[in-house]
Order: structure tokens, then C-alpha cells, then sequence
């Protein structure tokens, strides 16, 4: 019976914490790619993109969106 409430606190550990999802993006500015006066921000994490206006910066993570 201990087992098995071991086994449930992990899965509710796992669940709760989420290791599979990256949310610490590693974004890099990408200038070349737009010249309409946003950013292209890559992920060097996840590999998502992301056009923003200028001066701004993701945040996010959009590892979870694939
Ligand atoms: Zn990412």
C-alpha cells in the first residue's frame, strides 16, 4: 500500500511540475530575417519563433504549442 501511494505521489509530483516542459526559453534576437521594423526572436531551446515589435521581448514559453 506504501508502494502504491509512492507510485501516486510521483505521477502527482510529475503532473504538477512538469519536467518535460521547457519554460525557461532561451530566445535570440534575430535581426536579418525581418526588415518591417519587428524582431524575429528563435528559441534556442525549443526551436519556436516569434515576430515582436521592436524593443520588446518574449517571455513565454512555446514549447507546450507543439
Ligand atoms: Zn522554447
Amino acid at each position: 500500500m506504501i508502494l502504491v501511494l509512492g507510485i501516486l505521489a510521483v505521477i502527482a509530483a510529475l503532473l504538477v511540475w512538469r519536467p518535460w516542459e521547457r519554460r525557461s526559453c532561451r530566445w535570440r534576437e534575430d535581426r536579418r530575417k525581418l526588415a518591417d521594423g519587428r524582431v524575429l526572436f528563435v528559441c534556442m531551446a525549443c526551436g519556436a519563433d516569434m515576430a515582436l515589435p521592436k524593443g520588446r521581448s518574449p517571455k513565454t514559453c512555446r514549447a507546450g504549442d507543439m
